[in-house]
């Protein structure tokens, strides 16, 4: 299980300035683009390419955060390609 203070300091790695996660089950979920990290032997594991994308999305383009339909987009996805 993850300790309370480690998931206050816990952000996605889509949107570190403004997200907070949730703990559901036996994984991290944001609230704000609704990624789902798992949690690996007690470890959270906040990498883009692990966690699951919410219903009705396909990609992570699709996620409401990286449309900026709330005029916040999210850091570019470019960041998170591998190199
Ligand atoms: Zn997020």
């Amino acid at each position: 299980m993850v300790n309370q203070e480690l998931l206050e300091i816990l952000r996605c790695p889509l949107d570190p300035s403004h997200t907070k996660l949730n703990l559901e089950e036996s994984s991290l979920v944001c609230e704000r683009c609704a990624l789902r990290f798992p949690i690996k032997d007690g470890l959270p594991v906040l990498v883009v390419e692990e966690a699951q994308l919410p219903d009705g999305c396909s990609s992570l383009e699709q996620l409401p955060c990286q449309t900026g339909s709330d005029g916040k987009p999210c850091r570019p996805m470019k960041d998170h390609l591998p190199s």
